[in-house]
């Protein structure tokens, strides 16, 4: 008996081990599949974003008599592109929803300027008050 407890305390470090690295092998396992979930969700979202925004650039344009030929500035760091360039965006600064389609709320943004505006590096009011200059 007091053999097969020695071996079992030699063992016990070996166990340990090997739970540890099954249980780090499933944890990265799941970082994996979360990270792969938040790539699908940043294409559908991006996909969505992109259908959306072409009803939104017509009331951007329309508002400034843009054609498709000229050229767009984004309101934060006055890069400027052509329209059918796709660097553009119109961001909607309080969000989008009923009556959120005038256009006191939507504002063009280049591209690097609008992922800094999802992530609220450039907070609604500071982006509110950027466009009300451009009103
Ligand atoms: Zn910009
Ligand atoms: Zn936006």
């Amino acid at each position: 008996m007091l053999a097969i407890q020695r071996i079992r305390d030699i063992l016990q470090p070996l166990v340990n081990f090997c739970k540890k690295l099954f249980q780090k092998k499933q944890s990265e396992k799941k970082i994996i599949k979360a990270e792969k979930e938040k790539k699908t969700e940043g294409k559908i979202k991006h996909r969505s974003f992109t259908l959306y925004m072409t009803r939104h650039i017509k009331i951007y344009m329309e508002y400034y008599d843009l054609g498709m030929q000229d050229i767009i500035t984004c309101e934060v760091c006055l890069l400027s592109g052509r329209i059918d360039g796709s660097g553009f965006d119109i961001h909607h600064i309080q969000g989008r929803g009923n009556g959120k389609d005038v256009i006191e709320n939507i504002m063009c943004l280049c591209r690097n300027c609008h992922t800094l505006a999802h992530k609220s590096v450039y907070s609604k009011t500071k982006l509110t008050k950027i466009h009300k200059k451009f009103l």
